[in-house]
């Protein structure tokens, strides 16, 4: 009955934080910490303390208030790096070095312009170094996918023997399919002395789209930390994302018998609060926390949820704390979803108002795509005025005035933050990236060279 738990390592504040247009603030960054813990992530990558002073204030105040998961802080395999962050972290209840190496050839001959028998003995003096200073620390071989993997072992042996805690295996460039990723994992289950005494963790970038694929591929063949980041934003196509991972294993359980501590009702809010900060919108079919995940539109789409929701939903909206699953009423709308809709606007009718209403109604579709409820109490209203006029005696009791309407849950989110968050999506030209640690943008150039 026992399921294996899989620790959940959000990297949104640090990986999400350097992709262009995703800067925070210390506070910004500090209240969505607080987001993460209610959350129930285990850990929280709260920053990279020597790229700036910001990050190291963010990471240092991160650590004094938010007590219950891990803090890491990340660091070059380099002293300076490595105390940097330890300054930063000492003050956390759980603390955690993260420090990290380029391991593949490529970034080895271009980047650090190094040997390997250099690269490993850097590495290995890095985490002594680290784990003087803290007792959790983990190591990530940065661009392990494109590393010879009889070197790739070598290192995470050496890294191991020098007292790493967690063993990290980015996907630095989201280069590895699914089935290559979780053989790399299994190699280095088979073949490196040490290896189950740490935690081996995944870290998938998205760049062919493949980032959750690969994460939960991982997790299959051994590793219990998958790194991710909410909506999945990070380096260039992103991050796995958080909402997908977790909710793939609590759906398909069956298949993924695994457990995380997530409160995943938090999920949304989660997802909404960033998306406030950053002001960068989730893409609205995005899986889990888009506008459109919880939508049904079609008509025979829209009679199966209101006869059943297990027709078109594989998961309750409730369950990522989305208020109310929403029918988007369009042109292909019925009349069932449209008396409902205007049920839940306080508005009951019989059927002959409600023929004239879905008349207007089509008419309005065909015009304007998608109806909200604002347009819709504006119908209602035109109509039941007329009506009014025919038929006296209905007037001001049956069909109060529109902005004394409550509206319900459902229509909370479709005109609440659910919608506003486009509104303010511009990330243009004035929207200035982070400078790194040389006091340069952070540009695309230098993204590979920050971070794993
Ligand atoms: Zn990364």
């Amino acid at each position: 009955m026992d399921r294996p738990r899989i620790t959940i390592f959000d990297t949104t504040l640090r990986d999400g934080e350097q992709s262009p247009g995703c800067s925070m603030n210390v506070q910004e960054k500090l209240r969505l910490a607080q987001q993460l813990d209610r959350l129930g992530v285990d850990v929280i990558e709260a920053g990279f303390p020597i790229a700036s002073d910001g990050d190291f204030e963010a990471v240092q105040t991160i650590a004094a208030s938010v007590r219950r998961p891990i803090i890491a802080g990340l660091a070059r395999a380099c002293t300076p790096d490595i105390d940097r962050a330890w300054e930063a972290l000492k003050g956390a209840a759980h603390p955690r070095i993260h420090v990290f190496l380029a391991t593949s050839d490529i970034h080895l001959k271009y980047k650090l312009r190094i040997t390997r028998e250099q690269c490993l003995a850097q590495a290995r003096e890095a985490v002594r170094h680290a784990k003087s200073l803290c007792a959790d620390i983990q190591f990530s071989p940065e661009d392990s996918t494109r590393t010879d993997i009889p070197f790739l072992c070598e290192v995470v042996e050496a890294v191991i023997a020098a007292g790493a805690t967690t063993v990290n295996i980015p996907d630095t460039v989201g280069y590895s399919m699914p089935e290559e990723y979780g053989q790399l994992i299994r190699t280095l289950k088979e073949k490196v002395a040490g290896i189950d005494n740490v935690t081996i963790s995944t870290h998938c970038h998205n760049d062919l789209g493949l980032a959750v694929a690969n994460s939960l591929a991982g997790v299959q063949n051994g590793a219990r930390q998958v790194e991710c980041t909410i909506n999945g934003i990070g380096e260039r196509a992103g991050n796995a994302s958080l909402e997908e991972v977790v909710m793939a294993m609590r759906v398909r359980v069956d298949r993924y018998p695994y457990e995380t501590s997530l409160a995943t009702e938090q999920i949304f809010p989660s997802s909404q609060m960033l998306a406030e900060i950053t002001r960068v919108a989730v893409q609205p079919n995005k899986a889990v926390t888009g506008r459109n995940a919880f939508a049904h539109e079609a008509g025979i789409h829209q009679d199966g949820m209101l006869k059943n929701p297990l027709t078109y939903e594989i998961m309750t909206p409730q369950s990522v704390g989305v208020p109310d699953s929403r029918l988007v009423l369009g042109k292909h709308s019925g009349r069932h979803a449209l008396a409902l809709r205007c049920q839940q606007l306080g508005h009951h009718f019989d059927r002959r108002e409600l023929d004239e209403i879905y008349r207007k109604f089509v008419i309005l579709a065909d015009r304007i795509k998608r109806v909200q409820d604002s347009h819709l109490l504006e119908l209602i209203h035109d109509v039941t005025s007329n009506f009014s006029n025919v038929d006296t005696g209905a007037q001001g009791k049956k069909f109060p005035a529109a902005s004394a309407v409550p509206l319900p849950r459902g229509a909370a989110v479709v005109g609440g933050a659910h919608e506003s968050v486009p509104a303010h999506i511009p990330v243009g030209p004035g929207h200035l990236p982070k400078p790194n640690a040389f006091g340069e943008h952070h540009g695309e150039q230098e993204d590979y060279l920050w971070g794993v």
